[in-house]
C-alpha cells in the first residue's frame, strides 16, 4: 500500500528525520490560511499523488504558467495561487502512465535550500532476503536512469538481520554520499531513524530522493516514497488508516473486498485463472500469440460460487476488456464451482465479448455440462495454447 508524501513526511518527523514543516490542503480556500502558517520567504507547493516524477510532469488541458506537480512560490499569496490552480487538475508523470491522476490534495511546505541534491532509498532486496540500503550522490534524478547511465554512482548493500543496523552502516552511507564533518554524524542518526521506522511499521519502500544538504550543512528529507506490505497492514491500523483510495484502482478495492488476487493492467484480454503460476503462465501466452492481458487474476484455492461470480463481474467492468479467458486448471478448486460461478456472473451482468473456458481437472465434466446446459455462448477450448489462441482470434479477429 502506498501513501502521500505528506503522509510519509509525518512518519519521518515522528521518528525524528529531519523535514520541512507543511500543511495539506484538501480545498482551495484552506490553501491561504495553511500557507500563512508557515514561515517563509520561500513556499514549496506539492501535488498530492501516489506517484512520483511530479516536478518534471505536467498537467492535462495545459493552462498559462503551468510548470509541473511542484512548485515554489515567493508569497502566500502565491502559495495559495499555485494550490488553488493544481488541486481538482489531473497531472501525468512518466510513473502515472499516460491517463495522469487527478490532484486532490497538495501539501504547502516551507521552502528550503539546496546545497546539494542526494539519493537514498530502503527496500527489501529479494535476493539477499534483507533490508537494503542503495545511495547516491545523484539526487533528485530518476534513480533508473542514474542506475543505466552510471551504475558506479550507487551503492547498495543489506543489512544482515541477525547482527542488524550499526553505526558503520551510517556511516557507510555518509561516505557513499560525499557527507563531512558534523554531516556524518546527522547522517548516521537519520540511517537509525530511517531503519527503525521501516522495520517497525512493516515498510516496503521508503525513498528518499532528493535527501538535500542545505547551505547551512544540514541534512534534510525533500521527498518521500514509502509502501508498505499490504500482508502486514493488519497489524498497523495507524497505516492502514492512511490508505487513499481515490489513488487506488476501483476494480482492485473491489477485488480486495472478496479477496481475490487481482492486479489491474493495460490490455485487452481479462483473464481468470487459478494459481498464482497458471496466472502468469496464461499473461505470458496471451502475449505470445499478440494480445495483451487486461489483469492478473488469481482466484485462489478455495474458491466459492460467490467469490468467482464478483471476479467474473471485476472482469467485465473494465471497459478496456473486449475478450474473456477462463483458464482453471481443478486441483484443489472444483471445475464445477468456476463454471456455476460464471454462469450466475453472465446471467446478473450479461456477457458482451468473447469467451473461452478452458476447464481442466476435478470435476471438468460436470463443470462442462454446467456451461453448457446454460446455453451460454463460450468457445471451449482444449488446453493452454490452444485457449490463448481463440481468444487471440475472438478479439483480433
Ligand atoms: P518529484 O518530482 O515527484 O520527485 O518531487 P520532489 O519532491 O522530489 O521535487 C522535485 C524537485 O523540486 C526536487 O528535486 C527539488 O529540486 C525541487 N524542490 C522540492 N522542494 C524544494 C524546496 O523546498 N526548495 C527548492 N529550492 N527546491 C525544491
Ligand atoms: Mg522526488
Amino acid at each position: 500500500m502506498n501513501i502521500h508524501e505528506y503522509q510519509a513526511k509525518a512518519l519521518l518527523r515522528s521518528y525524528g528525520a529531519p523535514v520541512s514543516d507543511g500543511r495539506v490542503v484538501l480545498r482551495a480556500e484552506e490553501a491561504k490560511t495553511a500557507a500563512g502558517e508557515l514561515d517563509g520567504p520561500l513556499w514549496v507547493v506539492k501535488a498530492q499523488i501516489h506517484a512520483g516524477g511530479r516536478g518534471k510532469g505536467h498537467f492535462k488541458e495545459p493552462e498559462a504558467g503551468d510548470k509541473g506537480g511542484v512548485r515554489l512560490a515567493r508569497s502566500v499569496e502565491e502559495a495559495a495561487m499555485e494550490a488553488r490552480r493544481m488541486l481538482g487538475r489531473t497531472l501525468v508523470t512518466h510513473q502515472t502512465g499516460p491517463a495522469g491522476k487527478q490532484v486532490n490534495r497538495v501539501y504547502i511546505e516551507d521552502g528550503s535550500d539546496i546545497a546539494r541534491e542526494l539519493y537514498l532509498a530502503l527496500l527489501i532486496d529479494r535476493k539477499t532476503s534483507r533490508v537494503a540500503f542503495v545511495c547516491s550522490t545523484e539526487g533528485g534524478m530518476d534513480i533508473e536512469e542514474v542506475a543505466e547511465k552510471t551504475p558506479e554512482k550507487i551503492l547498495s548493500f543489506s543489512v544482515d538481520p541477525a547482527s542488524g543496523l550499526s553505526d558503520f552502516h551510517g556511516r557507510r552511507v555518509a561516505f557513499a554520499l560525499g557527507l563531512e564533518g558534523a554531516q556524518i554524524k546527522q547522517c548516521v542518526q537519520l540511517v537509525r531513524n530511517l531503519y527503525r521506522l521501516f522495520i517497525e511499521k512493516d515498510v516496503e519502500l521508503l525513498e528518499i530522493n532528493p535527501l538535500i544538504v542545505t547551505p547551512e550543512g544540514n541534512l534534510k528529507c525533500l521527498d518521500a516514497k514509502m509502501s508498505f506490505d499490504g500482508n502486514a497492514l493488519y497489524r498497523h491500523p495507524d497505516i492502514a488508516d492512511l490508505r487513499d483510495p481515490t489513488e487506488e484502482d476501483p476494480k482492485e478495492l473491489e477485488a480486495s473486498k472478496y479477496d481475490l488476487n487481482y492486479i489491474a493492467l493495460d490490455g485487452e484480454i481479462g483473464c481468470m485463472v487459478n494459481g498464482a503460476g497458471l496466472a502468469m503462465a496464461t499473461m505470458d501466452i496471451i502475449k505470445l500469440y499478440g494480445a495483451e492481458p487486461a489483469n492478473f487474476l488469481d482466484v485462489g484455492g478455495g474458491a466459492t460460487k460467490e467469490k468467482v461470480t464478483e471476479a467474473f463481474k471485476i472482469i467485465t467492468s473494465d471497459p478496456n476488456v473486449k475478450g474473456i479467458l477462463v483458464n482453471i486448471f481443478g486441483g484443489i478448486m472444483r471445475c464445477d464451482i468456476i463454471a456455476e460461478g460464471i454462469v450466475e456472473a453472465v446471467k446478473e451482468v450479461g456477457l458482451k465479448v468473447p469467451l473461452v473456458v478452458r476447464l481442466e481437472g476435478t470435476n471438468v465434466e460436470k463443470g462442462k455440462e454446467i456451461i453448457e446446459k446454460s446455453g451460454l455462448n463460450v468457445i471451449a477450448a482444449d488446453d493452454l495454447s490452444d485457449a490463448a489462441q481463440k481468444i487471440v482470434k475472438a478479439v483480433k479477429g
